[in-house]
């Protein structure tokens, strides 16, 4: 239930926690990925113009003086919005809340690659100026599993078209998507369409696999097999390994990322980034384990966090717990643990 007098959708990214909130349409109209449970349960419909300027000018009333700098458009497709309406809504938005330096959405390719060339100028000059693109992989077999109802091209030539029409782009990747049957094809076919595209900024987000999402059902059908968190970080690391050519800012950014000290500037900190992965890697196998349940259950941030006296005995006092009744179960309680945070 909304306390708001203006509708709001239930999921906004991360680095939009601070935005202005407007909501152009209601769910998504695909809905069938297998990984994502987001709008399970909400049919899709499209918001009319005036329906969304009456939200708008109902949130500069609830608002105030407050100024926003930034807005995100809700929910999961604003591209299924006639050219012409998506223009004039941005124009109105941006008359009424006449501070804003950037305007995002989500970006899906299948609705995007409908957009001509000129319409997406018309858009990016009328204020859409950035895009969460929710790749999840660039290798057509993984894309096919989940059912993401896009192909590689098809990602690539749409996300292109944005970023040449002056969009700022976001690309999302899963890790771990391909499980244990595809994650090399996964990890070099994702690097391959990431060097293509060259977007602003890569962000990794590391599987959890909700109950109720198909991809549950894969699982317990035999047809999908998670990796353990030690082959998740060595796809990330050829992951990186095969981006070339690249500008774009790459950041593990979500809560549910092991190591989220890997971001950084692509070229320069390529060798860094490598180099923490490896730093992991390398550790001796019992503290590996350490490390990643003390991740997993908030109480270590970063590598080095494992060197605060009080909290390695914290997590040592919680792995002995953990091991008396999961010993061999470490890698399902890890799971577990990411699944109720992602
Ligand atoms: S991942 Fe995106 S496109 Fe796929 S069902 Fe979820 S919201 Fe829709």
């Amino acid at each position: 239930m909304n306390s708001t007098p203006f509708e709001l959708g239930p999921i906004r990214p991360v680095d939009e926690a601070e935005s202005l909130l407007i909501r152009t349409t209601r769910g998504c109209p695909w809905n069938r990925c297998e990984f994502c449970v987001n709008y399970k349960g909400m049919p899709f419909s499209m918001r009319s113009l005036d329906e969304v300027k009456r939200d708008i000018v109902a949130a500069a009333k609830y608002y105030g003086d407050e100024t926003f700098e930034t807005c995100f458009l809700q929910d999961g497709d604003s591209f299924l919005m006639k050219t012409t309406e998506l223009v004039a809504l941005l124009t109105f938005l941006k008359q009424t809340f006449p501070k804003l330096k950037r305007i995002s959405s989500y970006g899906r390719a299948q609705t995007m690659i409908r957009k001509s060339v000129q319409e997406m100028q018309a858009i990016c000059q009328a204020g859409l100026n950035k895009l969460y693109c929710g790749m999840e992989s660039g290798s057509d077999k993984v894309l096919k599993k989940v059912n993401k109802g896009a192909t590689a091209a098809d990602i690539s030539t749409s996300s292109r078209r944005a970023k040449d029409a002056g969009m700022s782009i976001s690309e999302f990747i899963i890790l771990g998507l391909g499980g244990q049957e595809l994650w090399e094809e996964h990890a070099r076919e994702t690097a391959k369409v990431l060097s293509e595209i060259n977007p602003h900024f890569i962000r990794v987000l590391t599987i959890g696999v909700k109950p109720g999402s198909g991809l549950h059902r894969q699982m317990e059908a035999g047809e999908y097999t998670l990796q353990t968190e030690k082959n998740i970080i060595e796809e990330q690391r050829l992951l990186i390994e095969d981006l070339n050519g690249i500008t774009s800012h790459y950041a593990n950014h979500h809560a549910v990322d092991l190591l989220m000290e890997v971001r950084g500037q692509f070229p320069q900190d390529k060798s860094r980034l490598i180099a923490i992965l490896d730093r992991y890697l390398s550790l001796p196998e019992e503290d590996r384990i350490h490390f990643t349940l003390g991740k997993r259950l908030g109480i270590y941030q970063r590598l080095d966090d494992m060197g605060t006296a009080h909290l390695h005995k914290q997590v040592s006092a919680k792995l002995l717990k953990i091991r008396a009744s999961y010993s061999d179960k470490l890698e399902e309680v890890f799971h577990d643990l990411r699944s109720q945070i992602v």
